[in-house]
């Protein structure tokens, strides 16, 4: 399968549009060495054809010019988006759908959970319904045992999901009551070629039930969105911690990049990665750390084949 990474930062993009933070500033002045980068989101294909979107983020225009396999090759209108499944129901993982709205009726994968946030407190669902039947949508369940699913459009990927521990959004009915499936992880397997990916861009938690599924992954393309817990605290742009927003810092003990460590077989990417997270800068302390440990950064445009 061909893993396209359309967008690699976290909410807000890099740089953010209102952020003068020593990232956000010195890529605009060119005064580090970073690439701007859009908000977080991959294709998959395993003809060059058809695409599975994860997540459609606000930047979902943009990306879809900068990749040309997405953009419509037969007839008067098309696209090269399939379908699309969504990790959870966040603004910049969610917004997108409300840009595709020409291309309906676009069958969409999320949970009930997703579903519910959609159709409520951020109500993509009902507000696509006026154009051409709108958004379909094909529920992910999450039983206690993990089931893989498969997409009819795709017949050559095996998805299962795993739920994660995080948060669900603000506008979210059940943002204080957090339930299986709010935010998902997904295993992805190419059942032609066997190769794998875990993605999960939003992690606030490596569980008992996820570890197994790292392991077995040819390439992780998990959660970069924080260095440190504090992160935003210390560069004055916030005052939540990481793990508070469902994001696993990737300093310290119990860090990322100490679990990653534990792991033989996978090639190791970081996406989802926030505008002031210290990897951005490639000359930084922290990027050489990251290289020390074999660990990637995931860019706009980033190409893998499993
Ligand atoms: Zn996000
Ligand atoms: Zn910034």
């Amino acid at each position: 399968m061909h893993i396209q990474v359309l967008g690699s930062a976290a909410g807000g993009g890099f740089p953010q549009w209102n952020c003068n933070c020593h990232n956000c500033a010195g890529v605009r002045q060119g005064s580090i060495q970073a690439r701007p980068r859009s908000q977080s989101s991959i294709a998959i294909s395993t003809n060059g054809e058809d695409w599975l979107l994860f997540n459609a983020s606000p930047d979902i225009r943009s990306q879809i010019e900068a990749f040309p396999p997405l953009q419509p090759s037969k007839g008067l209108r098309g696209s090269g988006i399939k379908a699309v499944v969504l990790m959870d129901s966040q603004l910049d993982h969610s917004t997108g759908l409300l840009f595709l709205r020409e291309g309906c009726p676009l069958p969409v994968w999320c949970t009930e959970m997703v579903k519910q946030d959609l159709s409520s407190g951020f109500p993509v669902f009902p507000i696509l319904e006026a154009w051409n039947g709108g958004l379909s949508w094909h529920p992910i369940t999450i039983g206690s045992e993990l089931q893989p699913f498969h997409i009819p459009e795709f017949p050559l990927l095996r998805l299962t999901a795993i739920p994660l521990r995080s948060s669900a959004p603000p506008y979210s009915p059940h943002r204080h009551d957090p339930h299986r499936g709010d935010n998902i992880g997904l295993f992805i397997e190419d059942i032609a070629s066997g190769g794998s990916l875990l993605y999960a861009p939003g992690l606030g938690e490596i569980s008992a039930e996820l570890r197994p599924w790292f392991g077995q992954a040819d390439c992780v393309l998990v959660d970069g969105t924080l260095w440190q817990e504090d992160e935003l605290i210390v560069s004055g742009v916030g005052d939540k911690l990481g793990t508070a927003m469902g994001h696993l810092p990737q300093s310290g003990p119990n860090g990322m990049l100490a679990f990653l460590d534990t792991l033989e077989k996978p090639r190791k990417v970081l996406i989802h990665i926030n505008n002031t997270n210290p990897i951005l800068n490639e000359q930084s302390p922290e990027r050489a750390i990251l290289a020390e440990h074999q660990v990637e950064v995931a860019y706009d445009g980033m190409q893998i084949l499993l």
